[in-house]
């Protein structure tokens, strides 16, 4: 069975040398060695400051608009942020769990990322700050969507789920913003089996946010404003040292598999992402979009008949989501979300399974 990702796990050896110091050390969570050694770690491995790790990718979300002040209203007073709708539904349920209404703007139907001409016009006086995914690695056109935060004294808050070690300019993109956020879960690039982290700009945001994250309590007997857990344990910290000492080899092999699917799949029938010319590529994801939803439907069944899993990432387009209202749905987003699939991409997958896949994926599409 070839399953569309399979979470990466690392040397056993050494992930049992990191828990037999933790045993030793008795010490579980709260600020423990391992998190701490992470932290130092990933901000030099990223190349970014204020780095703050979390428990996982949805809490980063909820913690970067409070610490942000995004969140946390006067009574009544609604709060929205823009959003696209074209990424994984924690991006938008996370605003909404913290009261923040999101507004969906349409995509660029190219790069499949927030569109900034589209942003603009959905600024209400209500609209507090700007979410904009780098939707499978792919950086978003910052710039732009800067410009428009800054025209309307916006905060910018990257959901950078997909863009782990993606660079932007030669800088990371991850400094990107007032803050940007990363998801550790499992199927992820770099992953500690659950887990997050945040990016921010300003140190005085972190310095905060280490307080909402661990109940606001500053002190032994100190509690200093509404906070909530959202800490990262030692076990979480040993498996993302190791898969941290792994990253360059794994990066490695990934390329290969992704650069195999572009050079089999270009051409006519098939779209591909319409990459960020300034920005890396990580390699996270093998998305291509096909001609027609029927097409989808086809291809993911001929693959399954030879043992391949796909996954349609992502459908539906989220302003389709019920518990969000109705509001008008964008047309690229609804288009791209019901013609994409994404084709499995992990290390292991042999050049046989790509063979196969692309030649399924072909005969389907011709
Ligand atoms: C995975 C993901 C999240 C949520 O992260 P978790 O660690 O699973 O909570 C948020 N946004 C995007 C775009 C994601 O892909």
């Amino acid at each position: 069975m070839i399953p569309v990702t399979r979470p990466y796990l690392p040397s056993r050896e050494k992930l049992d040398r990191y828990l037999d110091g933790i045993y030793e050390r008795q010490w579980l969570t709260n600020k423990g060695p391992l998190v701490q050694e992470l932290t130092r770690r990933l901000e030099d491995y990223l190349g970014v400051r204020n780095l703050l790790l979390v428990s996982n990718g949805t809490l980063a979300l909820q913690i970067a608009y409070r610490a942000l002040g995004v969140t946390g209203c006067a009574v009544g007073e609604r709060r929205e942020a823009i959003t696209t709708p074209f990424s994984f539904i924690a991006t938008a349920s996370s605003l909404k769990w913290e009261g923040i209404e999101p507004v969906f703007a349409d995509i660029d139907p190219d790069t499949w990322c927030l569109d900034p001409a589209q942003v603009g016009p959905a600024v209400t006086s209500c609209t507090r700050a700007i979410v904009p995914v780098h939707v499978f690695g792919n950086a978003c056109d910052v710039e732009a969507l800067e410009e428009v935060a800054q025209r309307d004294g916006l905060k910018v808050i990257y959901d950078a789920a997909h863009a782990f070690g993606v660079a932007y300019q030669g800088k990371s993109l991850l400094t990107r913003g007032d803050a940007t956020t990363l998801s550790f879960h499992a199927t992820k690039l770099f992953h500690t089996l659950e887990g997050g982290a945040i990016v921010f700009k300003d140190e005085a945001h972190l310095e905060y946010a280490k307080r909402l994250i661990n109940f606001g309590i500053t002190g032994p007997e100190t509690i200093e404003g509404l906070g909530i857990n959202a800490k990262m344990n030692e076990f979480q910290a040993a498996m993302g040292l190791c898969v941290l000492d792994e990253m360059e080899a794994n990066l490695q092999v990934r390329a290969a598999i992704w650069q195999a699917y572009e050079s089999a799949l270009q051409g006519g029938r098939y779209q591909l992402q319409l990459r960020n010319p300034n920005a890396s590529n990580n390699y996270a994801y093998a998305p291509v979009l096909l001609s027609s939803e029927t097409d989808v439907e086809a291809t993911m069944a001929a693959l399954r008949e030879v043992g391949v899993y796909t996954r349609r990432y992502f459908y539906p387009s989220l302003d389709s989501v019920d518990y969000f209202g109705i509001g008008t749905r964008n047309r690229h987003s609804n288009d791209v979300a019901k013609r994409i699939i994404c084709l499995p991409i992990y290390v292991g997958l042999t050049d046989r399974d790509i063979a196969k896949i692309v030649s399924v994926v072909e005969r389907v599409a011709s």
